[in-house]
């Protein structure tokens, strides 16, 4: 069943950034979305940090507030463009004094403090590659990152040191520096950042930084192998200013939160850097979901565009119209939503309970910035990921048996019309489009097919060319918002010695999208029970963190693959208790 259309989804006091749709597709090219940026002064290249922060620093908005981060006593910081800037100096002036170079890797592995905005655009400014990790990731996940990206630099907290890094330390040879935040302890082989901050100095030249110098590295997940390393470069800077103007309606005088944790994608890209290239506030809070909080941090902060994601929005729709009605949330003007399918019934929730739908749109770590979306001035369909954004070309290609595009002779085939249904592609060559992933040029190679970026999502396409989300064509599992990714979790688990082999899918959950489940089968000697299922679940959690397995069955005779891997797509299957499709290729029946 499809909802009826929103056709005036917002009342807007101004004009929104993008009016007509079609017009704005038509008049769109790149050019001239990077003449909205100033460059470095003397035409020496494009720096994120520099739109980000100087320019705005130099300019009228030099004592607007640029940060807001609420602290999880409510305590409120402010700092504002020019603080920033000097903040940022110091932070790159730091790295410099510690004969970090350039397109060196700066890991960042912090909740949402104000140190987490500094070193990410000191960063930047020092023209290093910025790896912010989630904060929430056990040891593993966080080694494993380190060690890929090949981290130089660390900030982090004392806790999360000693919990997940000072045991591998001597594992990884290229982390040189720990930058410590918080509290100053005597902790060998690390540095205070506080300290080493007293002493630096605020004014920072940014370098000559082309527009292909490497700039953020965040890590994604396949259905096979490590996490892959996705590079994006400072040209990237072009697309999140346009697509925070066109998708989200930011604009200078906006007090904007997006509720992504800057360790995803989204949390850097929208929650960093987009709207400070438009000057506006950034709001930050360290805490985590509560209902209750999160309907205080809107009123108190009076924000006024807000981004955030289905799993948040279903969890407040839950929590009824009364809770909501307790707050002034009368300064917001829009809300949009990322990360995972968006039920139609939360954007209507939206219209009745808030007075303002949600506009959903949709984009993944390799494309760096929103592709899809619904606009301010467009006609919502609840339920679908909205248009392409001006400058970008999507389509649907015809699949194969094995649920991608089906590439023919290096060929695909675009499926054209009303309610056709294919793997989404894009038309690579926008800004902020992935250069590549780290140490991994096969896998970046087999994204590409026929000149289109394959994005591994299945998708349907109305004959009013809006997109609707259909599924993944491979096994990754979206948690929450959170990508995880299989493998990851099955080889944590085969590290505990009771375990022999392992299969994780997603399983349909109402609150989180997904949640991630394991089947294990048992090395001999190791027999079933409630005790040890406890235990694998805690060993996860110890692990892993927040993407650890929630639930876990025994299962001596998991199928696979002739080739012998778990047959993942088959558990799921049965899991749903769903037709289990195609078995030639199952190495053994039950
Ligand atoms: P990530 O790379 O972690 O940002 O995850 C990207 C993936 O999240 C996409 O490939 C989709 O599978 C999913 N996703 C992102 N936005 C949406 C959306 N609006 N609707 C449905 N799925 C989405």
């Amino acid at each position: 069943m499809r909802w009826a259309p929103i056709s005036k989804p917002c009342e807007l006091s101004a004009r929104p950034n993008l009016g007509d749709y079609e017009q704005a597709r038509a008049e769109f090219d790149w050019a001239t979305a990077r003449s909205q940026l100033s460059g470095l002064p003397g035409g020496r290249g494009l720096n994120i940090a520099h739109e980000a922060v100087d320019r705005h620093a130099a300019g009228v908005r030099a004592q607007a507030t640029a940060l807001r981060c609420v602290d999880k006593q409510d305590q409120v910081t402010e700092i504002d463009y020019a603080e920033l800037r000097d903040q940022t100096g110091k932070f790159a002036n730091v790295l410099r004094e510690h004969g970090v170079q350039r397109g060196e890797r700066v890991f960042t592995l912090l909740g949402r403090v104000p140190a987490l905005y500094t070193a990410a655009l000191g960063t930047l400014k020092a023209d290093c590659v910025l790896a912010p990790l989630f904060s929430a990731f056990g040891p593993q996940p966080v080694f494993d990152r380190l060690r890929i990206g090949g981290g130089a630099v660390l900030v982090t907290t004392y806790r999360l040191y000693r919990n997940k890094i000072r045991q591998l330390r001597s594992a990884l040879p290229d982390l040189r520096h720990v930058f410590l935040v918080g509290e100053p302890t005597a902790e060998p082989g690390t540095t205070d950042l506080a300290d080493a901050l007293a002493h630096a100095d605020p004014a920072f030249d940014i370098p000559s930084t082309s527009l292909e110098d490497w700039a953020l590295l965040h890590f994604t997940s396949g259905t096979t192998g490590a996490p892959k390393g996705a590079v994006h470069v400072h040209e990237a800077v072009v697309a999140h200013h346009t697509t925070a103007a066109q998708a989200l309606d930011l604009r200078p005088d906006d007090v904007f939160w997006c509720t992504a944790d800057p360790g995803w994608v989204t949390g850097t890209s929208y929650g960093i850097i987009a709207p400070l290239t438009h000057g506006a506030t950034v709001v930050s809070d360290e805490g985590e979901f509560d209902a209750r909080r999160w309907y205080h941090v809107l009123a108190e902060q009076r924000v006024t565009v807000w981004y955030t994601a289905p799993t948040a929005l279903r969890m407040l729709m839950r929590h009824g119209p009364e809770l909501a009605s307790r707050y002034d949330l009368s300064a917001l003007r829009y809300i949009a939503s990322v990360g995972e399918p968006l039920n139609p019934e939360v954007v209507v929730w939206g219209q009745e309970v808030l007075g303002l739908p949600v506009h959903d749109n949709w984009w993944q770590t390799e494309t760096g910035a929103i592709m899809i979306s619904n606009y301010p001035s467009e006609e919502i369909r609840p339920g679908s990921m909205g248009r392409p954004v001006p400058g970008i070309d999507a389509a649907l290609l015809e699949r194969g048996e094995d649920g991608r595009a089906l590439v023919h002779g290096g060929e695909v085939r675009e499926l054209t019309g009303a309610d056709v249904e294919g793997e989404l592609a894009l038309r690579p060559g926008w800004p902020s489009m992935f250069r590549g992933y780290l140490h991994d040029e096969a896998r970046y190679a087999a994204s590409f097919a026929g000149g289109w970026y394959l994005t591994g999502d299945i998708a349907a396409r109305d004959a009013d060319g809006y997109y609707w989300f259909v599924g993944r064509a491979d096994d990754v599992i979206k948690s929450a918002g959170h990508l995880v990714g299989p493998f990851e979790v099955e080889s944590a688990l085969m590290e505990h010695p009771a375990v022999a082999e392992a299969g994780v899918i997603g399983k349909p959950d109402p609150m989180a999208g997904e949640l991630v489940k394991a089947f294990v089968s048992l090395r001999p000697g190791h027999a079933p029970s409630e005790e040890l299922r406890t235990e694998l679940l805690a060993f996860g959690r110890r692990q892993l963190g927040a993407v650890a397995p929630k639930e876990l069955t025994f299962d001596d005779d998991l199928p696979h693959t002739r080739s012998g891997k778990v047959m993942r797509r088959l558990l799921k299957a049965r899991e749903l208790g769903l037709p289990e499709g195609d078995l030639s290729t199952l190495e053994k029946a039950r």
